[in-house]
């Protein structure tokens, strides 16, 4: 059995959960067997146009990881995947399938203009269109991208993020325990794109819309945590979605409510005119660095 874990996706349902979100189900190869913790992230590979299916490197004999990764490297950009990341919304172990949530960012609004759509991404793209039989490849997941929360470490837990968390937010509030008490502040675009959790925990959510006044996804959401009165008690915060964005919050609870660095779990999840496939910036690699640092020390 190779240890790269790459293989071919099928779609199974598609249904449009909010006007801006896609909830996609998918079965094939591997499932039986998926590691399943709430906040499982993975990349899916999307085709390129006329293609019906992602190209992808023979997986060398040996199970090299690294080795495929060249392979895949060394396709000819025009036939190479696109690659992004996303977070396993939910696993069904009976049924062998595993459901995403994808935003549709961009001009892909269920019944909306297309006057924003040069600013969407090919993930998208394939979301806002996808039908049952299309086919992805997933890469991953890995255990080595877990991140279990610290239960136990702090008194309460705050979550924040923009819609691109939700998936992670709902899957991870899902498997609190009963009493854990946790406030999450989540931005959407507007009421329409709010959701429900069933959860045990002592949660509280509040929905930060930013139709009427912010510039752009993920513009609203430091004020909003910046005027939360938070619970008595220490905290754990974990906090994804736009990159400055995330840094901004990571700044506002380590400089102005004393939260330990190494009290926070911090992911950019996207960039403000960049791609997937844009390098590093000098910003996110020293980030990187910070995120390993400041990982929290205990494990749920
Ligand atoms: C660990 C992890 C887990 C993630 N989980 C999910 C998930 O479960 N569901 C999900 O929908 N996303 C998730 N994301 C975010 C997702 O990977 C990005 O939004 C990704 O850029 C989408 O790819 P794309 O091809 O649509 O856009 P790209 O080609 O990457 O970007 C094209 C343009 O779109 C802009 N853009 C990208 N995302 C957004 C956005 N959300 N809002 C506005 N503009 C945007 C970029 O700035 C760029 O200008 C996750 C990211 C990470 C790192």
């Amino acid at each position: 059995m190779a240890d790269v874990p790459v293989a071919l996706i099928h779609v199974t349902d598609v249904r449009r959960i909010t006007p801006r979100m896609a909830r996609i189900t998918f079965a094939g190869d591997g499932l039986d067997a998926f590691p399943t913790w709430p906040d499982q992230q993975l990349k899916l590979l999307f085709p390129r146009p006329g293609q019906s299916a992602p190209r992808l490197p023979d997986v060398p004999a040996d199970g090299d990881a690294m080795r495929w990764y060249q392979a895949f490297c060394a396709l000819p950009e025009d036939e190479r995947p696109w690659m992004r990341s996303y977070t396993v919304r939910s696993y069904d172990p009976d049924r062998q399938r595993l459901t995403v949530d994808f935003v549709l960012h961009g001009g892909f609004v269920l019944h909306g203009g297309a006057e924003a759509e040069a600013t969407t991404g090919p993930a998208t793209r394939w979301a806002a269109t996808a039908a049952v039989g299309d086919t992805l490849a997933r890469y991953g997941p890995a255990a080595d991208y877990a991140r279990p929360l610290p239960l136990g470490t702090a008194d309460w837990l705050l979550f924040a993020g923009d819609e691109t968390a939700l998936p992670a937010i709902g899957s991870l509030v899902e498997a609190l325990p009963p009493g854990t008490r946790a406030l999450a502040c989540i931005e959407v675009a507007n009421p329409a794109e709010e959701q429900r959790f069933t959860t045990a925990a002592d949660l509280t959510v509040r929905w930060v819309h930013r139709d009427g006044g912010a510039a752009g996804p993920g513009d609203a959401l430091p004020a909003a945590v910046r005027a939360l009165p938070f619970p008595s008690g220490s905290v754990f915060a974990w906090l994804a979605g736009e990159a400055g964005t995330v840094r901004t919050l990571r700044r506002h609870l380590v400089e102005e409510r004393g939260v330990d660095k190494r009290q926070i779990d911090f992911a950019g999840y996207w960039r403000r005119r960049l791609t997937q496939d844009d390098a590093p910036t000098a910003e996110d690699l020293a980030e990187a660095r910070e995120r390993i640092e400041a990982a929290p020390t205990a494990q749920q």
